[in-house]
């Protein structure tokens, strides 16, 4: 998973539009991890996620500023730097949501986003 830039906190106004994504994707469990979150950096507390993690759903989810960190290629797509270089792709699903996947390249390291053909985010 990819870090957070050093001097990046998440926004809390972009952690609250996560928290409605996730309310619309009914993902549940996570709207219950980032309440913790958000108790955590606004009243003091712990929390399971940390920033990178939060930052990381901003990009999967696309939210705005992070709508272009990750390529996003038609479903069932290759790794299209290993293509390029004439290697086979090999590549595995590294994160999961209704309506999208994160696939990683065990070859390279490289990763893209593929979505329902709605695009459910
Ligand atoms: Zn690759």
């Amino acid at each position: 998973m990819a870090a957070a830039e050093p001097d990046e906190r998440p926004p809390l106004d972009l952690v609250v539009e996560l928290g409605e994504t996730f309310k619309r994707l009914r993902m549940d469990r996570h709207v219950v991890l980032l309440r913790a979150y958000y108790r955590a950096r606004t009243k003091g507390g712990t929390s399971l996620w940390d920033d990178a993690f939060v930052v990381e759903w901003f990009r999967l989810l696309r939210l705005r500023r992070h709508d272009s960190y990750y390529v996003v290629q038609p479903r069932n797509s290759n790794c299209r730097a290993c293509g390029a270089a004439g290697r086979e792709s090999y590549h595995y699903t590294s994160a999961v949501w209704p309506g999208g996947a994160r696939m990683t390249c065990a070859a390279c390291g490289a990763a893209w986003l593929e979505l329902a053909p709605e695009g459910a985010a």
